[in-house]
């Protein structure tokens, strides 16, 4: 094995030293000093560059060939073909940093400075053979750990090539080999719940499902073990509110600089015209510029986070497949701002990374929002925030959306096995909804979670108001939503507290 190494060393530094002559000859070229005084947009200097390096033979496969040469010899006897290509190739990698002058230099490898040889193929030279290493006559087994399931997995995949390492460990010298197999390498969870049964492994195959319903402020997200209702991007507002104003400010300016442009109604006059602006107003459009770049950054940022705290990314996730646009022309402007559809991508491509898969089906044929677990469909208006039921089923309308998504298979609710896990899941979802509640009555809270500002205000302390309370449409129409036997001044008690989120608001 020695010799290999002495071998290889001997060849790479031959294609090094050649490929060095053949780079100054290149660089002394006529073409290539040509080529280097046009400019870079010039078709003509890639085509100079090239007809220089053809002419001084400076590629990759030029220096195969040399290789090749060099081989017959007594380096012959120790590598094969294969080996001397790879090492011509290497050689060239370096020489080309030389020549885009990203290197300053190269150098030859001096005696055990070359560490580690490889192949193209598993059929000659080295080869991965019966659990060890066929090399020329010899044999040696290599020393796997058989009960490593990791060990055992990447085995099970077809083996590429192989890479030859040497390693110098207290004065001993140690040959590792190192298998470049085929397929993806598994994800750290993966790894962690991987198993061995009879000399196979065994892939965890069902990592659990998670339901998602995404409205167009909350996301209610509900997993096996953990449910929560988390408010989608809500951090955008006060960016939002702040760009509509400088928006609104431009549009003044505009109108001031051009009064000329717009008719007496206020619309843009038709035909060509010319704009005005003033340094002002370019003040405004440059400020207004730096808000949307910083507001996208925070929105990625926001999704990002969701995403990794919230979600088991390896996880079946099922979500409804919503029309984002029809969800920006029903719900408004500042939806759109928090991009609903470029979170889901994001999920997609996050879960895919952590073996996970985000499955989506039809809102039309499920229906999840209308259906109970008993098997009852019933419209609800969008201002109904809780799903309450004959049968005792009572429960926050996202959260409950995102446990039924858990049992839709091929665009279809499997009823019954969304009633049989109902005892276990509906601790969970009041404990989400309770706990957003709490957290909610310290910061601000949209109207979708069906908890109103007003009762969580008269919960502070007093109840002061009347006793009429009002519920916020996603639209912004008010309308009276609960009516409770609070008079003014009186306190809510907190088993009150639960009486009204409890009851369903008519
Ligand atoms: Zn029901």
């Amino acid at each position: 094995m020695e010799s290999t190494f002495e071998a290889s060393r001997q060849l790479y530094n031959g294609c090094l030293g050649e490929g060095k002559r053949r780079l100054s000859l290149l660089r002394q070229s006529k073409d290539y000093q040509k080529a280097r005084s046009l400019k870079k947009e010039d078709p003509n200097r890639k085509k100079l560059f090239k007809q220089a390096k053809d002419q001084y033979q400076f590629n990759e496969y030029s220096l195969h060939a040399y290789a090749g040469e060099l081989k017959n010899s007594w380096i012959g006897e120790h590598i094969g073909i294969n080996l001397a290509q790879k090492l011509a190739t290497r050689a060239y990698a370096a020489l080309e940093k030389l020549l885009y002058r990203k290197a300053k230099r190269v150098r030859f490898k001096t005696k055990n400075q070359l560490d580690s040889i490889e192949e193209k193929t598993n059929t000659t030279g080295i080869m991965w053979k019966e659990m060890g290493v066929k090399f020329q006559d010899h044999f040696i087994p290599a020393i796997v750990d058989p009960s490593d399931p990791v060990i055992v997995y990447a085995l099970s995949k077809r083996i590429k090539y192989c890479r030859l390492v040497q390693r110098r460990v207290r004065g001993q010298t140690l040959y590792y080999i190192q298998l470049i197999c085929e397929g993806t390498p598994l994800s750290l969870s993966e790894r962690k719940s991987l198993k061995i049964k009879s000399g196979k492994v065994i892939l965890p195959e069902n990592h659990g499902t998670t339901g998602l319903d995404l409205g167009p402020s909350t996301v209610a997200i509900v997993g096996e073990k953990s449910a929560g209702l988390h408010q989608f991007c809500d951090e955008l507002k006060d960016k939002e509110v702040e760009l509509r104003k400088l928006q609104r400010k431009l549009d003044r300016q505009r109108r001031a600089n051009n009064p000329k442009n717009f008719e007496k109604n206020g619309r843009v006059k038709s035909g060509p015209k010319k704009w005005v602006s003033s340094s002002y107003q370019r003040h405004t459009q440059t400020k207004a510029a730096e808000l949307g770049r910083t507001n996208a950054a925070h929105r990625k940022s926001l999704h990002g986070k969701l995403i990794n705290e919230n979600i088991r990314l390896d996880s079946e996730i099922c979500l409804e497949k919503l029309s984002y646009r029809s969800f920006q022309k029903n719900f408004g402007k500042s939806v759109g701002n928090r991009a609903p559809g470029m979170f889901i991508e994001r999920l997609k491509r996050k879960a895919e990374n952590a073996c996970g898969s985000v499955i989506e089906f039809s809102t039309f044929k499920t229906r999840l929002s209308q259906t109970c677990i008993c098997g009852k469909r019933e419209k609800k208006p969008l201002s109904q925030r809780i799903h309450q039921c004959g049968c005792g089923v009572k429960a926050q309308r996202d959260l409950f959306s995102a446990y039924l998504a858990r049992f839709v298979q091929d665009d279809r609710l499997d009823v019954s096995a969304a009633k049989e896990s109902w005892t276990g899941a509906e601790t969970l979802l009041r404990t989400a909804f309770e706990w957003k509640c709490q957290t909610a009555s310290r910061g601000t809270c949209p109207s979708s979670f069906g908890i109103s500002k007003e009762i969580l205000e008269k919960s502070g302390s007093s109840a002061q108001e009347g006793t009429e309370c009002t519920l916020r449409k996603p639209n912004d129409k008010t309308w009276n939503a609960v009516k409770l036997g609070l008079t003014p001044g009186m306190r809510v008690q907190e088993s009150q507290m639960e009486f009204l989120f409890r009851t369903p608001l008519l």
